[in-house]
């Protein structure tokens, strides 16, 4: 079967499918990141590959911010199990006419994540390339009993931290060449996209109290990780247009396209997250105390209904579940 019509999440299911569950294997593959257990104790591991074309473009992202991003996407994984991060391999493959200064700058963009969220960069592989590529695995520590990505009830809220959309709007414009045009709000946004926030302390949070019934990070667009949360959970889900926390840059410079790329826009890495009515209050002190916005954007429904995006006049809007698959065509 071509590729194109499996699609990425399909090849992942049939590797899944295949492959027997190790010793010690606690969570496998398809969540945000692997738990494996022993009676030396417990640990979450994940891995993310990030490609020149593919991932990013050097025209308009540093070596500095692709070495932030590199470790950040990795961290966000970690963060929707609600793990604390804690090491790093790192593997690159270069192309032969880069400097080590280029090099050193992309090392010193890991390094300035790695210290603030106390990661260590323990190992790695070095090989030569066509062009640039970057293997992360991250290896965090898991003392409170990791959420997954299925545990989300029907009836339960819908939540989701910081804002949406605001890198899928930077990478419209910078690929639209608009990256010219001067402004706080385009800097804002190219901020977003170049350097994410791992929303560790949220996800650590969370997990600690038990309040989050299932989580996953938004890395290909809130529908597309809403869906892989209500597929895992055996729920459906409803989302109100106008409870999607939109960043002041987003609003002033989206335009026509409105709510698309906070629905579908891809490299947020947000937490999305259900949890329990009753435990609203706690939610709302725990961004608080984080400081980071958390908003309540939905609800779990039935799974028979599938999800559902309720416009700003809460009328329904009919859309497909779209979001970032490697391997789909547009
Ligand atoms: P994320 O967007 O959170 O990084 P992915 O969609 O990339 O998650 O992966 C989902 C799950 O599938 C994860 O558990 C990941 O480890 C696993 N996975 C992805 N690709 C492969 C692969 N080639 N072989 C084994 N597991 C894989
Ligand atoms: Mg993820």
């Amino acid at each position: 079967m071509k590729l194109s019509r499996l699609g990425e999440f399909g090849l992942i299911e049939k590797i899944a499918s295949t492959t027997p569950k190790g010793h010690g294997v606690r969570i496998g593959i398809g969540d945000d990141a692997a738990w494996v257990r022993s009676k030396s104790g417990s640990y979450l591991i994940s891995a993310d590959l990030l490609l020149e074309g593919i991932h990013f473009d050097l025209r308009w992202t540093s070596l500095f911010a692709l070495g932030y991003k590199s470790l950040a996407v990795n961290l966000s994984d970690i963060a929707a199990m609600g793990g604390i991060a804690a090491y790093l391999i790192l593997s690159v493959g270069i192309p032969v006419d880069f400097h080590s200064e280029d090099v050193e700058e992309f090392y010193r963009g890991i390094r300035s994540l790695a210290v603030k969220s106390g990661v260590a960069l323990v190992g790695g592989d070095t090989s030569a390339a066509t062009s640039l590529i970057i293997s992360a695995c991250v290896v965090g520590h898991a003392p409170y009993p990791p959420v997954r990505r299925k545990g989300a009830r029907e009836g339960n809220d819908i939540y989701i931290t910081g804002s949406l959309g605001d890198s899928g709007l930077a990478l419209k414009l910078l690929r639209s060449h608009s990256s010219q045009l001067p402004g706080k709000a385009l800097a804002f946004l190219l901020r977003r996209h170049n350097k994410p926030t791992p929303r560790l302390a949220a996800g650590a949070l969370l997990a600690k109290k038990r309040l989050a019934t299932a989580m996953i990070d938004v890395s290909d667009g809130l529908l597309q990780d809403l869906d892989h949360i209500c597929h895992a959970s055996g729920v459906g889900a409803v989302i109100w247009e106008d409870r999607l926390p939109l960043s002041p840059a987003y609003r002033a410079l989206a335009g026509d396209d409105g709510n698309r790329f906070a629905l579908a826009g891809g490299e947020d890495y947000e937490l999305l997250f259900c949890a329990r009515r009753r435990h609203r209050a706690e939610i709302e002190n725990l961004g608080k105390h984080v400081q980071v916005p958390i908003t309540r954007i939905g609800r779990c429904i039935p799974a028979s209904e599938g999800v559902r995006v309720f416009d700003t006049n809460r009328k329904l809007r009919v859309m497909q579940t779209t979001g970032h698959d490697h391997f789909r065509v547009k």
